[in-house]
């Protein structure tokens, strides 16, 4: 079973490491890190279940579910970043420093 796969940005093999800890990723270490200031890879929300009413005596400590989503806006957002970065390099190598 190959664990390995590419970044969804850069198509570089993600590190195996990485993927054993979080297997949802689809993120190399360095646009994970990335990522974290549009918001990071996942979203994770808490829905508290309404199974027991408010002011209630008995407590219902297991009604809260999580979901991770994917955060596909803030994927977008960093692979515009990485392509206008990309650019920008290519660009830049052209311009002449003289003015
Ligand atoms: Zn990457």
């Amino acid at each position: 079973m190959g664990k390995s796969r590419p970044c969804e940005i850069c198509m570089q093999p993600i590190q195996p490491e990485r993927i054993e800890i979080l297997p949802d990723t689809h993120l190399c270490c360095d646009h994970a890190r990335k990522i974290a200031k549009f918001g990071g890879e996942f979203t994770i929300t808490a829905v508290r279940e309404r199974t027991s009413k408010a002011g209630s005596l008995k407590h219902n400590y297991g009604g809260v579910t999580t979901s991770k989503k994917r955060n596909e806006r803030a994927l977008l957002q960093l692979r515009d970043e990485y392509e206008q970065q990309n650019t920008l390099r290519w660009t830049g190598s052209h311009e002449t420093q003289s003015s």
